[in-house]
């Protein structure tokens, strides 16, 4: 069986940052349901083209992909598992900002099969944070890092 690794982009943020050049924009709900829409319509287009394969590895980037509803976040991957065939031991990551987190989402992450977790903070230091144009602290990775170990998340990027 050939390998397949599956990049899911989405492309929503709260604001942009300052530095930033990847393709990334707000949009209110509708426009965030509809792409996401596009994209389970988009699996079920492309699983049965690959059948002769198995998923070792799906990364879920942006992007913010944490600030998509996180009800949204669990139908994609329930299309990734009806779709693909996907390694029982497959690492599943999901690209996340602090300040779009929170207990409930971190749990049906979990619950959703996502077992790894890229967290980006670009610094520690709360005058880089303002300049850089990010929405949270660095007290809220804290906070969001430390629910994330207590919900199960042991492969955590930084
Ligand atoms: S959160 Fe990331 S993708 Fe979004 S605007 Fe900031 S740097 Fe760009």
């Amino acid at each position: 069986m050939k390998n397949l690794e599956i990049y899911i982009h989405t492309p929503f943020c709260v604001k942009k940052c300052e530095y930033c050049d990847f393709l990334s924009f707000p949009a209110d709900d509708a426009t965030q349901l509809r792409y996401v829409k596009g994209l389970m319509a988009e699996m079920i287009f492309y699983g049965p083209l690959m059948r002769d394969y198995q998923v070792s590895t799906v990364y879920i980037g942006g992007g913010t992909p944490s600030w998509l509803n996180e009800e949204w976040t669990a139908a994609l991957m329930e299309g990734v598992f009806e779709c693909f065939n996907v390694a029982e031991d497959a690492e599943i990551s999901i690209e996340c900002n602090p300040g779009t987190l929170s207990r409930d989402k971190l749990l049906c992450y979990r619950d959703a099969g996502i077992n790894r977790l890229s967290i980006g903070l670009q610094s520690a230091n709360a005058d880089e944070l303002k300049l850089l144009g990010r929405i949270h602290t660095f007290e809220q990775f804290v906070t969001n890092y430390e629910v994330a170990r207590n919900v199960g998340f042991k492969n955590i990027n930084v």
